[in-house]
């Protein structure tokens, strides 16, 4: 990883590396944060001599050998510093990050969305999440519709609040991304679906949308999961959020095994947030928020929430799992108090 002294190096200085790099067989893949750009080098990096000579470069900061399967996603990587800004916020500074809505959005009764929504920004969350195309375990389920997009877009006019949706192949990508989407939600079926991983990297790359990858369900390891999300900064995208969401077997009771208690595993690992979904977790209303006050409790930056005006009259996992507005807004008030004590001064 190439680091200028600059915010951005210029383009005879870029070539005057891709030159370096060339000799040996590598290339240069530009990142481009909020505040600066740095620069990968792929390819067999082991290379002493290539490295001795870009580090002697007089607009050269640092060149950073980090060996280690995500050498982006590594905490000690140049964008150890990133932060993920996503509307006019910076995930996980100050307090939780909180993402609510609706599983997924009926298309026949588009009111209930936008109440919905208006109720949740009542409620404080950060963003909202809809699923307008929905990955069915059973094929004779809603498998969601291109309309639902316009309700959600709808709603974050109405409301300002960003939006985050699930997108599963490259026609609902470019919906996405020609809709300027804000976040785009990876699930839990496709988080190691590295063709699709590399497609939203590059697609969204330079964009206003960042990404929320879950952690692959069938138990992917922490280091799996940050090496899932290493393809998508690789392919250019460096704002991707970590969201641990239960894995299978299920634990008796709940809908997936929880595993919020991963979070702290990350964040040594990686300088991602790490936003965890209780609702597909627990799997139940009634345990959301004990799960949601773990997943900050074990450092957690942020929380994806299941939330309905009107649980019962939702489709999708919403009947069941989706909490209401108004628990909504004391949930997020009881993992602020849980988020404050985290910071209080230790002796
Ligand atoms: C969802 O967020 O509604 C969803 C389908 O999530 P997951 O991929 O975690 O099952
Ligand atoms: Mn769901």
């Amino acid at each position: 990883m190439i680091i200028p002294k600059a915010d951005k190096l210029s383009n005879n200085q870029l070539q005057e590396i891709e030159s370096i790099v060339g000799e040996f067989d590598c290339t240069i893949l530009e990142i481009q944060g909020h505040n600066q750009c740095v620069y990968a080098i792929l390819g067999d990096e082991t290379h002493a001599v290539m490295f001795k000579r870009i580090a002697g470069l007089p607009y050269i900061r640092k060149v950073d050998a980090i060996e280690s399967p995500y050498k982006l996603m590594d905490r000690r990587s140049a964008l150890s510093n990133h932060q993920v800004r996503i509307g006019h916020v910076n995930v996980g500074e100050g307090r939780p990050f909180i993402i609510g809505g609706p599983c997924t959005i009926d298309p026949n009764s588009p009111q209930l969305f936008i109440e919905t929504a208006h109720a949740l920004k009542e409620a404080g969350v950060d963003a909202l999440r809809g699923g307008v195309w929905k990955p069915r375990t059973n094929p004779y389920s809603y498998q969601g519709d291109n309309k639902a997009i316009d309700i959600i877009l709808k709603a974050r006019e109405e409301t300002g609040l960003p939006i985050d949706i699930e997108v599963m192949d490259s026609a609902q990508l470019k919906i996405a991304l020609d809709s300027n989407v804000d976040i785009l939600q990876v699930g839990t079926r496709n988080a190691l679906n590295y063709s699709l991983l590399k497609e939203i990297g590059e697609t969204s790359a330079g964009t206003n949308s960042s990404i929320l990858l879950k952690r692959g369900r069938h138990v992917a390891s922490p280091d799996e999961f940050i090496a899932a999300a290493e393809y998508l900064v690789a392919a250019g995208n460096p704002n991707v959020m970590l969201c641990p969401r239960g894995t299978t077997p299920p634990l008796e009771g709940y809908r997936n095994h929880p595993d919020e208690s991963i979070s702290p595993l990350l964040k040594n690992r990686t300088w991602a947030p790490v936003v965890v979904d209780p609702s597909h977790s627990v799997g139940h209303a009634e345990y959301v928020l004990a799960s949601s006050l773990a997943a900050i409790a074990y450092g957690a930056d942020g929380l994806c929430i299941e939330s309905h005006i009107e649980p019962s009259k939702g489709i999708g996992d919403d009947p069941k799992q989706a909490i209401t507005p108004r628990e909504m807004k004391e949930l997020i008030l009881s993992c602020t108090q849980i988020w404050k004590y985290r910071y209080l001064p230790k002796d």
